[in-house]
């Protein structure tokens, strides 16, 4: 078998990941923004990992990092031993993320997905409570394993495997009545019925901006009104920021200017820093109450991770600078999406800061032009409801040059479907 060759996976890769057969290449090395394939072609990834590669590929100092902790015979897996890495990454967090905010927050390190981290803040909401019954809103996702999948609103996930929405309730996120309507006032009104058949939530569960449901934005009063409902409530307030955490929206955690204080945060993704998996969740101490082993799971605070994940966060943000390139480069993105919306009649802005994408309007539309821009060396991928979410999630530290040219492949895809 040539490993060059896309057929060993069309013959022998299941089918329920068959998105990679769209781009059809196999990479070999990736550097930064960048990926390079068997062939040597180099493509702009703006993609990125959906969102783990917030650093870009193969950071050279977390990569000198890993390399000398791995030459230094550092622990790799230390499964129930305290570890010089998970020390020095815990210091890390407390001093640069933690204490700066104020925040009492305790970690727990879960099985190193999304999904483990969300499935966790559950079980930790319905212990702390008593509580079983869990809010979670239309389009949002939060990962694929049985409690995650129940609150993740788009039934396309649950791949009619007969998953059950198992103890969880949805209700309408913000901008879902499209102008007719506050969807926190629908809420309160809910709550406040007993008729209305919502159980008291252990937890409401929410992503600031909903990632794989369309770029859909929460806005500061309506998240601070969610946060005021669950505590009058008795619920925990659990934000997701999987996907929307680490920077994406240009400052660490999504929430950070939203005058909210979550008791519960999941993070995944990017967290490592390096695309190495590493599942976290930060819980206020009152809610610290699972005991020993309920919830454990063997690969759960990988050590390599520790190690590229404290380099990350020393590194980028140990000062302010970072963000104010993430603002900056998050400028070239709305100019560049300004220019396809102006192509595509009602096309639509969506999303904030580096998490930013354009509505095309059809699901057809946005991978014709997807696929367009890969064959001119762009990776990227849709999101939303129907697919019909353009998505960028360039690295945050995608050079401007970079970004721009990968921006003007996507508007010279876009210019070929508009004529
Ligand atoms: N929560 C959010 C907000 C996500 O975007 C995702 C992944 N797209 C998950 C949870 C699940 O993460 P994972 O795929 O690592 O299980």
């Amino acid at each position: 078998t040539n490993p060059s060759e896309v057929s060993i996976f069309t013959r022998r890769e299941s089918d329920a990941r068959s998105y990679c057969r769209g781009f059809d290449a196999v990479f070999t090395s990736a550097q930064g923004s960048e990926m390079t394939s068997s062939d040597g072609r180099r493509y702009i990834d703006f993609l990125a990992g959906c969102s783990s590669l917030n650093y870009g590929h193969n950071d050279p100092d977390l990569k000198d990092a890993l390399i000398a902790h791995i030459q230094a015979d550092g622990v790799a897996h230390g499964l129930d031993m305290h570890t010089d890495a998970k020390a020095e990454f815990i210091t890390a967090f407390e001093e640069h993320i933690l204490t700066p905010r104020g925040m009492s927050h305790k970690l727990m390190f879960t099985g190193p997905t999304g999904a483990n981290a969300v499935e966790a803040a559950m079980k930790i909401a319905r212990k702390a409570t008593g509580r079983s019954n869990i809010v979670a809103f239309t389009n949002g996702f939060h990962g694929v394993t049985q409690g995650a999948l129940a609150a993740t609103g788009n039934s396309y996930h649950r791949g009619g495997a007969g998953t059950t929405l198992n103890g969880v309730t949805r209700m309408p996120y913000d901008g879902y009545f499209a102008g007719c309507g506050d969807t926190a006032d629908f809420l309160e009104a809910m709550l406040n019925d007993r008729s209305s058949g919502l159980d008291a939530p252990a937890a409401i569960i929410l992503e600031t901006v909903q990632g794989e449901g369309g770029l859909n934005v929460a806005s500061r009063p309506w998240l601070q009104r969610i946060a005021e409902l669950a505590k009058k409530a008795g619920a925990l307030l659990i934000i997701d920021d999987v996907q929307a955490g680490c920077g994406r929206t240009g400052t660490f955690f999504s929430f950070d200017d939203m005058g909210i204080s979550p008791d519960i945060v999941t993070l995944a993704k990017s967290i490592s820093g390096f695309g190495l998996p590493m599942g976290l969740v930060l819980v206020k101490p009152e809610y610290d109450v699972m005991g020993p082993a309920e919830h454990n799971g063997t690969f759960r605070g990988n050590n390599h991770a520790f190690v590229t994940a404290r380099a990350a966060l020393e590194k980028f943000w140990a000062s302010d600078e970072f963000q104010l390139d993430i603002s900056r480069r998050a400028q070239l993105v709305e100019d560049g999406l300004q220019t396809i919306a102006d192509l595509v009649p009602c096309a639509q802005l969506k999303g904030r800061s580096m998490m930013r994408g354009v509505d095309v309007g059809s699901g057809a539309l946005a991978g014709d032009i997807c696929a367009r821009a890969f064959q001119r060396g762009l990776i990227i991928e849709t999101s939303g409801p129907e697919d019909e979410v353009i998505k960028i999630l360039a690295p945050l530290t995608t050079p401007d040059e970079t970004l721009k040219a990968g921006l003007d492949i996507l508007i010279g895809a876009a210019q070929d479907v508009a004529n």
